[in-house]
């Protein structure tokens, strides 16, 4: 039984590893379009490879998949985070889970992990051919000249060069990662898949009014980041930078509006609860009991909440507050106002950031178009989807390579399934 994988990725070497160890029959090969395997896993993570997560404080899997987390509930039973990070352990990746939940290699170095898939696929004879691109699949029909309808039989590939490949394929993976565009995946489309359009997701936001960028390298610990009239909403760190703003909060909320920010071409209005406090009473109180505490000291010299100096002066001006007055002479308006810009800051985002440290796409091949169970397609029979080239996406902290490590070793198993008859 000959098998195609199609791009050398997380997904299609994870596929392929766990299909040859299910299926030794197989022939397997991994078609790459470009000269390097892997070149995502090299430099995910700041080079250390975040590849998966304990999800220990994930309580709904909507918080971090904005798409897909339905399919990926059903399909953690068959490969769960914890299988993920076993396998890696048993396969000589010695893991660590820090505090935050992310979970990399004990190296903190990505190698290790391709290291890892690349001497498996070596070991199990997956046969992997770089400089590989296919541009299109061509199902093969069995002619059997009767009236019956023609079944598919396998694939021929066509590839970026106009060849085409000499063996037909029984079965077939698609492990092509995210498209940016949807020109990317029209071959897919052209076989009766539909496609929910793709557009970026992990961005951050550019801010060019307002001056916030001279505050550039200022962090705050737990912002609450929202898009007005949605129900897109973050909490987490907030880095302002000199093009405006980034950091897990942002990056999380980019995820979740992902689509409403494109189809905004990426300009809206994002607030800011700078203190991440809802009650809005309480911060009027907090700010009464510093009046009183600190009546003769100058509102700068005395932060908030811990907020850093810079952002504290820049949010009493905001609030139209000069810096050196004192404490005990803020009016009601004024605390009314500094409330308004604690709670509920608004800036006005004007594009999103180049491509950066982390990027995923959302959209590709709609969930609607595979089996929720074999992830193989409801069209065409024999080929299959894993990896980000599903409308499957995920935000930040190894939760993406999670996504295709499952949906891999789900494929894997109904190949073998299939092939097993
Ligand atoms: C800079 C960066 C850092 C990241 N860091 C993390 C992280 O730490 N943790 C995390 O969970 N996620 C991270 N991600 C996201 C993660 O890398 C992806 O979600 C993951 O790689 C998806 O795996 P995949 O196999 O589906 O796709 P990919 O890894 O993108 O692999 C797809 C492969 O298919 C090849 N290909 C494409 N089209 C064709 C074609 N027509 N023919 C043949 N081959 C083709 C591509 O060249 C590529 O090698 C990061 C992403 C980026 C860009």
């Amino acid at each position: 039984m000959n098998v195609a994988i199609i791009g050398g990725g997380a997904a299609g070497f994870f596929l392929a590893v766990n299909l040859k160890q299910m299926a030794p029959q197989a022939r397997i090969t991994i078609f790459e379009k470009s000269r390097k395997v892997l070149a995502k896993v090299a430099v995910s993570g700041g080079g250390r490879c975040n590849l998966t997560n304990s999800f220990r404080e994930v309580t709904d899997l909507k918080q971090v998949y904005p798409r897909g987390d339905k399919l990926l509930k059903r399909l953690f039973k068959v490969f769960s985070p914890q299988m993920a990070y076993e396998w890696f352990e048993a396969h000589g990746v010695r893991l660590v889970t820090q505090e935050d939940q992310c979970v990399f290699p004990q190296s903190q170095d990505a190698q290790s992990v391709i290291f890892c898939l690349t001497r498996l696929a070596r070991e199990r004879h997956v046969e992997v051919l770089t400089g590989r691109g296919v541009d299109v699949l061509r199902p093969e029909k069995n002619t059997t000249g009767s009236n019956e309808p023609e079944a598919t039989i396998g694939y021929r590939l066509v590839f970026q060069d106009g060849c085409c490949s000499e063996s037909c394929y029984d079965y077939v993976a698609v492990t092509t990662g995210g498209s940016p565009r949807a020109e990317g995946l029209r071959y897919l489309a052209d076989l009766g898949h539909q496609i929910a359009s793709p557009v970026p997701s992990l961005f951050t936001f550019n801010v060019s009014q307002c001056g916030i960028t001279a505050l550039m390298g200022t962090v705050v610990e737990q912002v609450q980041a929202s898009i007005p009239a949605t129900n897109f909403k973050a909490v987490g760190p907030l880095l302002v930078t000199h093009w405006g703003m980034s950091g897990p909060a942002v990056l999380k909320l980019s995820s979740h509006g992902a689509r409403y920010i494109a189809e905004h071409d990426y300009r809206f209005t994002v607030l800011l609860n700078w203190v991440d406090r809802t009650n809005t009473e309480a911060v009027a109180e907090e700010i009464r009991k510093s009046m009183r505490e600190n009546g003769q000291k100058q509102l700068a010299s005395v932060r908030l909440y811990h907020l850093p100096a810079r952002l504290w002066s820049f949010l009493l001006e905001r609030s139209g507050i000069a810096v050196d007055k004192r404490w005990a002479e803020l009016s009601k308006k004024e605390i009314n106002r500094l409330v308004n810009t604690l709670c509920s800051d608004a800036y006005a985002v004007d594009g999103k950031g180049a491509f950066r440290d982390e990027f995923v796409t959302c959209g590709g091949i709609s969930l609607d178009s595979v089996d929720k169970q074999t992830l193989e397609s409801k069209v065409c029979p024999g080929l299959f989807f894993a990896g980000e080239v599903l409308d499957i996406d995920g935000v930040t902290g190894g939760f993406n390579f999670q996504a295709a490590w499952t949906t891999a070793f789900v494929c894997a198993k109904s190949i073998a399934k299939k092939m097993a008859g």
